[in-house]
């Protein structure tokens, strides 16, 4: 009896062992279908592709602790291969790693089963970690590993009828330490495979977001840091996008234009055009508009055509360079040209005169005051023609970037207004000269020469814009910190006060017609500001239209201290 009933009581036995199986089986599968779907949707897409590194690792976080978990393991790691140095190299996040572990954690994809499992691309189950030949002891010593089980990550791409038509082998995955000392059997193998598969394709397709994301972060990055405008239309003329500058161009809000049509956002009827023809397929346009945002300003613009995987339109490019400055600088650089020939040629064309008619006078018709007087009017013009000349000299020295090289001496300065002030009386006789000098006034130290254009470029300003006479104040005083404040007034056409802040620029003149009517060549103030700034000094302008102006310069009193000090101290 006995004898029939141990086998009855062993079928049994091994019955419910089997029941208990094919229920741990089923609940496995379950728990695999599961992890499958949730992985799949990450990796697909759905609902959101994993873009930053931050997303990537609490996604693998989870991952592990669910292998983790359902393995019954107390480490899992990912190693992916590096082609540059030909490693494996673990990854963090792991399961049960230190980092410094992770960080040590690398070997040659010729080596241990690491190498192994990714060259053959099958799984290897290790019972006895210490004691397999196979296995990199240092590491097994390094993460205490007593058993693993190891499978390749595998990505595969597959075709629209899903049949795969490319493997590729990015790395393995290990899981170590089967929990109450347990051995990893084949159905771990099953059910890992599965979900290496799955996180594989989360990796590659999440490294591959994260590089595409990064670049388009970088290149983001570049496009608002522009200086020149940047805007992108589709094919609908539609903004794509618009960089800081063009907004700012456009007068368009931060947060505005993407996605709207162009001409909703851009009310250039110019801009449309150009992107219109650039957009109806031929025409790569370069153009110079003017575009008002508020004030003119002048453009270059450059359009491009952007085009699809079939060469087929799908946008316009547009850059927009402000090159009003440009433009100005060139109109400004032409019409000096043409007014220093003038100037030049003025004071030539008189004294080539005078002296052909003193020449000519062989009978002596002139007497001896009235060659006096033509010899008077030569000399003038030739000290207006060095004048301008060193003007020129300067402009040069500035524009090339060499100091004004000063020459200081001790400057008697109420001495030297009244000789500029009578060598400029000889060209009027519509203005009255008044000069107030304070009588505490001291001698100063400054570049003689250099102060004299100074006060000549100012007085003979008073005069020209002055065309109707009036007095001209030559006003010196001692100002507070030790220093000399001159302030030429006239009682002239005066500046408007938008002008006030451009006056000091090269070139500048007013575009007035009173102002047209002197000749000039934009750069009489333009080197006052320079000499005035070698002396470390300041020159400033108060004006009222129609009325007058009054320019000031103010100087250190004692410029030669500073430079005798900064001398003293150099060895
Ligand atoms: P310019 O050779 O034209 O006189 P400046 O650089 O000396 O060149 O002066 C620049 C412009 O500033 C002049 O063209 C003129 O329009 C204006 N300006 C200079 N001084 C006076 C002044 N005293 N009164 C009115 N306008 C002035």
């Amino acid at each position: 009896m006995t004898e029939q009933t141990t086998p009855g009581r062993q079928e049994e036995e091994i019955q419910a062992e089997l029941e208990r199986l094919r229920a741990r089986i089923a609940e496995l599968q379950e728990v695999r279908r599961q992890l499958e779907t949730e992985l799949r949707d990450t990796a697909s897409g759905a609902p959101a592709p994993i873009t930053t590194a931050a997303e990537l690792e609490a996604t693998l976080r989870w991952f592990l602790r669910r292998v983790g978990m359902i393995l019954q393991a107390e480490k899992a790691v990912l190693m992916l291969y590096e082609p540059e140095t030909g490693e494996l190299v673990a990854q963090s996040p792991a399961l049960g790693l230190t980092q410094d572990e992770i960080e040590i954690f690398r070997v040659r994809a010729t080596q241990g089963i690491s190498g192994q499992v990714f060259r053959e691309g099958r799984p290897i189950i290790t019972d006895d970690a210490t004691g397999d030949p196979r296995t990199v002891k240092e590491n097994v010593a390094l993460l205490n590993v007593r058993n693993a089980l190891t499978v390749p990550l595998v990505v595969e791409r597959k075709d629209a009828d899903g049949m795969v038509v490319e493997r590729n082998n990015i790395g393995v995955f290990h899981v170590f330490n089967k929990r109450a000392n347990g051995r990893f059997a084949e159905e771990d193998v099953t059910l890992i495979i599965a979900l290496a598969k799955s996180a594989a394709s989360v990796i590659s397709s999440a490294k591959l977001y994260i590089a595409v994301a990064d670049e388009k972060r970088e290149l983001e990055r570049t496009l608002q840091g522009m200086l020149a405008g940047v805007l992108v239309v589709d094919g609908d003329a539609h903004i794509r996008l618009m960089n800081s500058a063009a907004k700012h161009m456009f007068g368009v809000s931060a947060d505005d234009g993407t996605g709207k049509p162009l001409s909703q956002v851009i009310r250039d009827e110019e801009v449309h055009e150009l992107i219109r023809s650039c957009l109806s397929g031929d025409a790569e346009a370069s153009a110079e508009l003017s575009i008002y945002s508020p004030e003119e300003r002048i453009f270059q613009v450059q359009t491009a055509l952007l085009l699809g995987d079939n060469d087929d339109v799908s946008g316009v490019v547009a850059t927009f360079n402000d090159i009003t400055e440009l433009r100005s600088v060139e109109r400004m650089k032409s019409e000096f040209v043409s007014t220093v020939s003038h100037e030049l040629r003025t004071p030539l064309t008189s004294i080539k005169g005078f002296i052909r008619t003193l020449l000519d006078d062989t009978e002596g018709y002139y007497d001896r005051e009235t060659q006096m007087e033509f010899y008077r009017i030569i000399d003038t013009e030739c000290d207006r023609l060095v004048r301008l000349i060193n003007d020129l000299l300067n402009l040069s020295r500035i524009e090339s970037g060499r100091a004004l090289d000063l020459v200081l001496a001790e400057v008697d300065l109420p001495e030297l207004i009244g000789r500029v002030v009578d060598s400029q009386r000889s060209y009027t006789d519509r203005h009255e000269f008044q000069v107030v000098v304070a009588e505490d006034l001291p001698h100063i130290k400054a570049d003689r020469d250099k102060l004299d254009q100074v006060l000549t470029n100012l007085l003979s300003n008073a005069i020209k814009y002055s065309p109707d006479g009036g007095t001209i104040t030559i006003h010196a005083r001692l100002t507070e910190g030790d220093k000399v404040s001159v302030s030429i007034t006239d009682q002239g056409i005066g500046i408007p006060e938008d002008q006030i802040g451009r006056l000091f620029t090269r070139f500048h003149r007013v575009d007035s017609r009173d102002s047209r009517k002197q000749y000039g060549t934009g750069i009489g103030l333009y080197l006052v500001k320079h000499l005035i700034e070698a002396h470390r000094g300041e020159v400033s302008v108060t004006s009222e239209q129609g009325e007058g102006s009054t320019f000031t310069f103010v100087l250190p009193a004692d410029l030669s201290l500073e430079g005798d000090e900064e001398k003293g101290e150099s060895p």
